[in-house]
């Protein structure tokens, strides 16, 4: 019976025997179910050039993002309202690229990418392009449920959020003054003139959520690329580049330069490693991002999270904002390599 419960302390506490630890045993930190993970974009982030009041805002901000989506899950809600409650948070925080924060395209606009995937029945929703609406997640989720399509961009995307009575905003409510500070700088003197842009390269936003049924679901929210042409679609909205869930696998959200994340179907690619090679979920993200991605050139990071609860936090630069809760409401944050 000891060897048995040793065992099963070692592969993870299946559900019947719930989350008490038996009487003598310590229960282990990776036998604990992580229950939503989240993202808040990656790149050359290191202590040296952080301080500590910035920090402590993005702290603070992914904090507020993980006990808004655990308080869903706590109350029963599904692991798709959990990921919308995260991702809302994040894009109306201006710390991030995605929603109110976001960068700019070349013509000095905000145009807004977002999907959402649920694992169990693979259904998915997102958009492309939008300048108006002021969740574009929440807008992902729409076409999801409310169209029989899986992706509206641009002019499309917009009409469909009127029509469905979300909130709209004008484009500059997205705008930061230091974001066209920044595009000014990098349209006169190169990326090279806007370390800051270096730093923060990729500042999208993520989700992941497993709920108390079992099912799992991802959400990506962003602006895209500082000074992209107008247009330009990234990995973020696309259905098996930047998100994917599916019970069979786990669920992702990537960040990073998108152009690569598509090339390499980054997300699809980690759910299919573990599907068909039976791979891990920390081994199939490792393989994908340290493996291919990085092989192709490719910079970013994914958060990828298991049916048993189970998170990955993969990525090829300095640092990448995340962060998870697990099922005790146990928080933790991460920002750096370290
Ligand atoms: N992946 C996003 C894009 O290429 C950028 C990011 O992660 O910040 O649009």
């Amino acid at each position: 019976m000891k060897g048995l419960l040793i065992a099963l302390l070692m592969v993870g506490v299946p559900g019947w025997l719930g989350s008490a630890t038996p009487a003598g045993l310590t229960e282990r930190a990776d036998t604990v179910r992580v229950v939503l993970a989240i993202h808040g974009g990656a790149g050359t982030i290191t202590r040296d050039r952080m301080t500590p009041e910035r920090e402590q805002q993005y702290r603070a901000a992914l904090r507020e993002a993980l006990e808004a989506g655990y308080q869903v899950l706590q109350k029963g809600g599904t692991s798709l309202d959990a990921v919308v409650a995260a991702i809302q948070v994040l894009e109306d925080s201006p710390l991030f690229n995605a929603g109110r924060g976001a960068v700019l395209t070349s013509e000095g606009t905000a145009e807004l990418d977002a999907s959402i995937m649920e694992g169990r029945t693979r259904q998915a929703g997102a958009v492309a392009g939008v300048k108006t609406v002021k969740n574009p997640i929440v807008l992902a989720r729409r076409v999801m449920e409310a169209s029989p399509h899986v992706m509206l961009v641009g002019r499309g995307a917009e009409t469909f959020a009127q029509e469905q009575g979300l909130e709209l905003v004008p484009n500059e409510y997205f705008i930061l003054p230091a974001r066209r500070e920044q595009l000014r700088r990098m349209q006169q003197r190169g990326m090279g003139a806007v370390p800051e842009l270096q730093e923060h390269a990729y500042g999208t936003v993520g989700a992941v959520a497993l709920d108390r049924y079992g099912n799992l679901a991802a959400g990506t929210s962003t602006g895209g690329i500082m000074g992209k042409r107008f247009g330009r679609v990234g990995d973020s909205p696309i259905i098996g580049a930047g998100t994917y869930a599916d019970n069979a696998a786990c669920a992702i959200s990537a960040t990073g330069q998108g152009e690569y994340f598509i090339r390499a179907a980054v997300a699809h690619e980690i759910v299919a490693l573990m599907k068909y090679a039976g791979l891990t979920v920390e081994q199939a993200a490792a393989a994908v991002i340290h493996g291919t991605l990085t092989r192709m050139g490719g910079t970013g990071g994914v958060i990828a999270l298991d049916r048993n609860g189970r998170v990955a936090m993969v990525f090829n630069t300095e640092g990448m904002y995340r962060g998870y809760v697990d099922e005790h409401g146990h928080i933790t944050i991460q920002i750096y390599r370290d």
